[in-house]
């Protein structure tokens, strides 16, 4: 059953899968090394960044912890605008940090107006947002937002949740003055669950020197300490980073701009088709995302009925999120996704719908 159409874990390429079946190499050993310094620098064009990427044996919450472990002492500013950021929220809490939040309605995005009439009142070691919001189908204006944070409150490190977007679409992480970026390696880049990546700048890892209790397996530093080795303080899911090399070598052929492009066609023709049946998209005007589209449910179709139906031809969509369930339902185009295999979707729910 390919789980197509879904927001991760998504499909993934016979040729990267196969991948895993090498031989298991040690990770403290100069064959893998090799693999994994490979793997590593043909990440940084994908988030941007010309500082340094972890490769961590772990989904992406892990990482979310990981940010507020190890970026901030006590202040933390989280922007909450559905499911994932009121996870980080969560995440921040439950690590014991002081958490201020900036909260947006589901379905619409935080905006740099709202950020910075939080900063007027505070400071804060860090800023938590999620650049595609997976539960809403919405892209927060990260860019802008981290521009805004720059020139009123730079010593706050704007820390980026890019876990549905990051490989699907464009992330300049250096140049927008983003200094944390994390993503999973089962959504847009298309690769099996159990890996997560954190871009880290600079200046965020400076900055972990001055945080106490950083923890141990995602202690930022430790973590660099070995990445200089090419490898990582624990053992490294050896056969997943076989995997994410051959899928990266698949990006580059693709080439980015090429794949952010296909990754752009595939949600305006979900959006056009949604508008052509009388739906209503869920998320705001020009904050709809690129990699997954929420569709507002007006025909109140039956979702578990229609995926009874798709899964029979190996398609599957995703039903709303939490208590959006069946209110919406989710289409979403990433990774290996291609834009014809759109079309027999909609072919398909058109039949169910006998349409
Ligand atoms: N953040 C976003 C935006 C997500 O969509 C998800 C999962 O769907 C997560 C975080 C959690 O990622 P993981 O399941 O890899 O921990």
């Amino acid at each position: 059953m390919a789980p197509l159409f879904v927001p991760g874990p998504v499909d993934v390429d016979p040729e990267v899968l196969n991948a895993q079946t090498k031989a298991v190499l040690p990770h403290r050993s100069k064959e893998y090394e090799k693999i994994f310094h490979r793997a590593e620098g043909k990440m940084r064009p994908l988030f941007g960044t010309k500082y340094r990427v972890f490769i961590t044996a772990s989904s992406g919450s892990g990482l979310q912890e990981a940010a507020v472990r190890n970026l901030a002492n006590q202040r933390v500013l989280a922007c909450v605008n559905g499911a994932f950021s009121q996870r980080w929220f969560n995440v921040a809490l439950s690590n014991g940090k002081n958490v201020d939040r900036v909260d947006a309605e589901w379905g619409q995005p935080i905006t740099v107006e709202m950020v910075a009439e939080q900063l007027k009142k505070e400071d804060y070691e860090i800023l938590t947002i999620v650049h595609n919001e997976t539960s809403v189908g919405l892209e927060n204006p990260v860019k802008e937002i981290a521009k805004l944070v720059s020139d009123v409150s730079p010593e706050t490190l704007v820390c980026v949740d890019a876990v549905s977007s990051l490989g699907g679409v464009e992330f300049l992480m250096d140049e927008w003055g983003v200094d944390f970026v994390l993503t999973s390696s089962q959504k847009a880049l298309a690769l099996p669950p159990g890996l997560g990546f954190a871009a880290t700048s600079d200046r965020a890892l400076h900055r972990a020197e001055y945080v106490a209790n950083r923890g141990w397996y995602f202690d930022l530093l430790k973590m660099e300490e070995y990445r200089l080795r090419n490898s990582t303080p624990a053992t490294s899911a050896v056969t997943l980073v076989y995997a994410l090399a051959r899928q990266m070598e698949r990006i580059h052929e693709e080439g980015l701009q090429a794949r952010f492009a296909r990754h752009q066609e595939m949600a305006e023709k979900v959006r056009e088709w949604a508008l052509s049946k009388d739906f209503a998209l869920y998320a705001a005007v020009g904050y709809q995302s690129k990699t997954v589209t929420t569709v507002s449910n007006t025909h109140e179709i039956d979702v578990a009925g229609l995926n009874e139906v798709l899964l029979k031809k190996n398609m599957r969509i995703a039903n709303g999120y939490g208590s959006l369930k069946n209110k919406t339902f989710r289409i979403a185009h990433m990774g290996e996704t291609q834009p014809e295999d759109l079309d027999e979707l909609f072919q398909s729910i058109d039949e169910f719908m006998r349409w």
